[in-house]
């Protein structure tokens, strides 16, 4: 299951691709979509922007291409007119003089006006995105502080999009690491200090995690930007404290932790 770091890369190969080109063809499977076919050609795409697992595809004459992959949509950079040998059902192509970016098997796609993009159910309930340069540790810890959030157990918030977007079970098992809490810990037991070091590592290790691209070192060797201190390490030795890591399904979801440490 990709998680923000590895969301952000794969809209950064898209925009690669295409952005700031004008389309020269666009194509989508869905008949309430097909009325957008003539608008797109000619515009270009602005940005493509994430929140969680929502890709928001921005034109330059103002609608957003929302698609949200869930478990089997796969995004696929191809040349221009190249048609990919696959099982897969293609849902959308949007083309541009050299490239082509192509959408297979996600059923969740909508075009949606300025209007609609603030006003959309998901988008609404969905979190800042942890990948999202604007937002700031400050932020993060009113956040955590907030009444709807504040008396949950860790394990849980850092998986729920709707705290924030863009976290999964790797980036929750190693923020907690990092700041040597247990997951059964809730924001509002925290001193400030603990606050403070959460607020920033929520922020610190997915950023990381996706400066690193993807060059995500499993082994001990120096100068690894981004590596596993204990998502499957069970077994293993503590770096900080020489305890034995552990594994135990928590919110239904490998959870591994050092009990030396994190307390
Ligand atoms: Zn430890």
């Amino acid at each position: 299951m990709p998680e923000g770091p590895e969301i952000r890369r794969a809209a950064d190969s898209l925009e690669a691709a295409i952005q700031g080109k004008p389309i020269t063809d666009a194509w989508f499977a869905f008949p309430q979509l097909k009325a957008y076919e003539p608008t797109l050609v000619g515009q270009t795409v602005t940005h493509i922007e994430t929140r969680g697992k929502a890709l928001l595809t921005h034109f330059s004459g103002g609608l957003t291409l929302y698609s949200h992959n869930q478990l089997y949509g796969v995004w696929r950079v191809v040349k221009a007119g190249e048609q990919p040998d696959t099982q897969r059902v293609l849902r959308v192509r949007l083309q541009t003089a050299e490239k082509a970016i192509l959408l297979y098997s996600a059923s969740d796609i909508e075009m949606l006006t300025p209007e609609q993009l603030t006003t959309h159910p998901f988008l609404q309930r969905v979190g800042p995105d942890v990948l999202d340069k604007k937002l700031t540790a400050e932020q993060v810890r009113e956040r955590l502080l907030a009444t709807s959030f504040r008396n949950r157990q860790f394990s849980g918030l850092l998986l729920d999009q709707a705290f924030l977007a863009g976290l999964g079970n790797y980036l929750r098992v190693e923020i907690l690491w990092e700041c040597e809490l247990a997951a059964t810990h809730k924001a509002s037991e925290l001193t400030e200090a603990q606050l403070d070091r959460l607020s920033h590592a929520l922020l610190d290790i997915p950023r990381l995690s996706y400066a690193a691209r993807g060059k995500v070192d499993d082994s001990k060797h120096h100068g690894a930007l981004f590596r596993f201190k204990v998502f499957h390490r069970e077994g293993e030795k503590c770096e900080r404290c020489g305890g034995i890591i552990e594994r135990k399904m928590m919110s239904s979801r490998p959870f591994y932790w050092c009990p030396g440490c994190q307390t």
